[in-house]
């Protein structure tokens, strides 16, 4: 694997030296401080060594020839190392953009007096950090457990036991582990960290995100109420104008006809103007009443007159009956002087008719009527004394003319008397007949009366309904100028679509109800879109969508984080579970090969690792006094058991034993996981003879698994090397390298 190395400059070697290992064992051998473990720092120096004090410096250049009498010190130093690469085991890690395509791998370090330093990698110029890397995947780790310098066999022994792990670890190959794990703990920090600036950055936004969210919502729902409010707007201006015309159209037609009857109603009023007066009537008919009654008093009195002259008749009728009564009974001469007594009474009897006649007064007639029936009475007195004496005859035949005369005038006035009360009749009939007339042209007047006030109260009545039309009217008017500024305050709500009510047919017919519904309904709307906002918010939805982008980017990063971490989380629980499992399989197998090796070694005995975990007692700060344990990391254990010895500690081993038992564990290590190639540097300088031997058994054991190269000066162990380097210091100053025989070797060595 190992193939060769150069040393140019470096240290001791002041001019290129080359060594060739081509055999499981190589030795160097050389008289002290010719340079032999200048070579085997070569080494380290070119695997990339950072501590001066393992490559025994102050400074880079203390690395670099110093210079003597015949050779001057270079400016710098160089080593290259070769490495076999055939097989193809060398790689990265990560992609380096540097081909290791090639058969050989060689790595050089170059230092420089000023203190710069450079790698190459197949002569391409990388970091440390690359060398490192290309390094662990042939195992060969950086904490240099394969090259055990001179005095450092006990390395492993007088390390702590944090230390003694972190070599097992190396040397078991759970460096690239390490790597992996420090590399992922690295990370997961870069994770958090981004983790907590992405949320940060979330929370940050999220006030205004909610803000923008609230306000592109209020849009929305603005632009939604504002869809409403355009529908509800068409139509209900389309109703109500509608409405508006219809209304106009009808309270016109309504009044011109009102007014029509109105003035039909008030040219027929002024007809009633010229009726006659009823006064004038009333006087005209008490002029005619009194008329009639003077008549009917005047023909009153003619029958009065006429009543009494046949009372007289009458009376003289009875008188001359009562004389043809008497004459038809008595004798003749009585007749005769009755003729001349009658003839005074006849006489008397005629005065008092006379005064009878005369008088007008109703009680005197009465009176004189009874004087006349007293005289009578007094005449038939004398009668029936006989003092009557007249010629029978002759007179009852003038009695009975005289009654038949009387007769005949009684009837004349009977009939006079009857046609005058025939013409009172008349005159009261047509008198009554003026009554009624005027009863009826009263009446009649009433009717009218009537008729007129029906009139004026209509004609009120139509003016009544005028106005309230007017007003009506005026009120469709004040509802078509807020119709007007509905329309201008929809416009800035929603801009021209308030016209859209003009396109809208409306034929049915105009519920008022579900006019002010949907009155009711736009005035909620509108106050539901101002206190929205009104206005559409484009602005806004434009910086919410790409705030929300943001945030949905910052979710879905955080997200990534979130999982990225959760991946490195399980990628550390599952290295740290494979480091755990194959520390404690390697410290195993060691403890194994170690048991083995320790009883080769000292003939017996009992030696093993143990993974202990190490606490650390640590003063608190607040109370120096109470102090806590803190569990540190495993660490390695070391116990042996000497054959017939009870030394348990490694303190008490001697110098011999301690360098044995060093050996027994760095080759048990080395068996378990082999590096490619070992460097010894005279770990064998405390052994004695029987202890060489068994050194050199092990040499060749170890020899199997990796390339040895062992500084020696002891003769067993060059006795196991397939070539041998001798190094010695030339004149010049410089150390020189050459191949040399064994026997020459144990020459040289001495
Ligand atoms: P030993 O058998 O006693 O261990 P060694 O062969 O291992 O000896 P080294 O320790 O390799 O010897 O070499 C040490 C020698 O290298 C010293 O003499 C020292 O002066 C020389 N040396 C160290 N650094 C330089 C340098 N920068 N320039 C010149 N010579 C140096």
């Amino acid at each position: 694997m190992l193939k060769s190395i150069e040393l140019n400059g470096f240290k001791s070697f002041a001019k290129k030296n080359e060594l060739f290992f081509n055999t499981p064992v190589t030795a160097i051998v050389g008289p002290n401080g010719s340079g032999k473990s200048n070579v085997v720092e070569s080494i380290r120096f070119v695997l990339g060594e950072q501590s001066m004090k393992s490559l025994r410096g102050k400074s880079s250049s203390d690395l670099i020839f110093k210079g003597s009498k015949v050779l001057s010190s270079p400016n710098r130093a160089k080593v290259s190392i070769v490495f076999d690469n055939k097989d193809k085991k060398f790689s990265f890690s990560e992609d380096l953009n540097i081909s290791l395509d090639f058969n050989e791998i060689v790595i050089a370090r170059e230092v420089f007096k000023d203190g710069g330093s450079t790698y190459t990698i197949n002569g391409s110029e990388v970091r440390l950090k690359d060398i490192n890397d290309l390094l662990s995947s042939v195992n060969i780790g950086s904490s240099g457990h394969h090259i055990i310098s001179q005095g450092e066999a006990d390395r492993l022994l007088s390390a702590s036991i944090k230390e003694r792990r972190e070599m097992i670890e190396d040397a078991l190959g759970l460096k690239s582990y390490q790597y992996k794990l420090k590399e992922s703990e690295r990370r997961l920090e870069k994770s958090i960290e981004n983790l907590k600036e992405v949320n940060i950055q979330r929370r940050e936004i999220a006030p205004h995100l909610k803000f923008l969210k609230k306000q592109v919502e209020k849009s929305l729902e603005a632009k939604s109420v504002r869809e409403e409010l355009t529908s509800l707007y068409a139509q209900y201006l389309a109703l109500e104008s509608h409405y508006i015309k219809n209304t106009k159209q009808d309270l016109t037609n309504q009044i011109s006809v009102l007014k029509g009857e109105l003035s039909v109603v008030e040219s027929s009023l002024s007809s009633y103007k010229n009726n006659v007066s009823e006064d004038e009537a009333e006087v005209e008919l008490e002029k005619n009443v009194s008329e009639i009654n003077n008549k009917i008093a005047e023909i009153r009195t003619r029958v009065d007159e006429l009543i009494k002259e046949e009372a007289k008749i009458s009376a003289f009728i009875e008188i001359e009956k009562s004389n043809l009564d008497k004459y038809s009974k008595t004798e003749k001469s009585e007749i005769t002087i009755y003729t001349t007594k009658i003839k005074s009474f006849v006489d008397s009897s005629k005065e008092i008719l006379q005064k009878i006649n005369k008088s007008s007064d109703t009680n005197e007639i009465q009176s004189l009527v009874k004087e006349l029936l007293g005289k009578i009475e007094r005449e038939v007195e004398v009668y029936y004394k006989g003092e009557n004496i007249l010629e029978k005859d002759q007179v009852l035949f003038d009695i009975k003319e005289k009654i038949a005369n009387l007769s005949k005038d009684i009837s004349t006035y009977a009939e006079r008397k009857s046609k005058f009360l025939k013409d009172i009749e008349d005159l009261e009939s047509k008198k009554s007949a003026l009554y009624s007339g005027f009863q009826s042209m009263q009446s009649s007047n009433l009717e009218k009366e009537k008729e007129y006030s029906d009139k004026k109260l209509k004609k009120q009545e139509l003016e009544s309904k005028i106005t309230l039309i007017e007003r009506e009217i005026s009120s469709v008017e004040e509802r078509e100028t807020s119709f007007e500024e509905e329309v201008k305050e929809g416009s800035i709500l929603i801009g021209s679509s308030i016209l859209d009510y003009k396109n809208k047919k409306n034929e049915e017919e105009i519920d008022k109800e579900h006019l002010t519904a949907l009155k009711k309904d736009l005035e909620r709307l509108k106050i539901k879109l101002e206190s929205l906002g009104g206005a559409s918010g484009e602005d806004m939805e434009k910086e919410y969508q790409e705030t929300l982008t943001r945030d949905q980017y910052l979710e879905k990063e955080s997200e990534d984080i979130e999982n990225s971490k959760s991946q490195i989380e399980d990628i550390i629980k599952e290295t740290k579970e494979i480091i755990e499992e194959k520390f404690q399989e390697g410290v195993n197998d060691i403890n194994k090969t170690f048991q083995e090796y320790f009883e080769t070694m000292f003939g017996g005995g009992r030696a093993f690792l143990e993974v202990v975990t190490e606490k650390r007692r640590r003063r608190s700060e607040e109370d120096e006094l109470e102090q806590e344990d803190v569990p540190l990391e495993k660490g390695i254990d070391i116990h042996v058991n000497l054959p017939q010895k009870k030394v348990k500690e490694l303190m008490m081993l001697s110098g011999g034993e301690r360098s044995l038992t060093s050996i027994a564990l760095l080759f048990a290590i080395s068996s378990v996981n082999p590096p490619p190639f070992i460097v010894l540097d005279e770990t064998d300088a405390a052994l004695d003879e029987a202890n060489s031997r068994r050194y050199g058994d092990m040499l060749e054991k170890l020899s199997k698994h990796s390339q040895l190269i062992v500084v020696t000066h002891n003769r067993e162990t060059m006795s196991r090397a397939q070539v041998l380097y001798g190094v010695t210091l030339g004149s010049d100053g410089g150390s020189r390298l050459l191949t040399v025989q064994f026997e020459e070797a144990v020459k040289v060595a001495k």
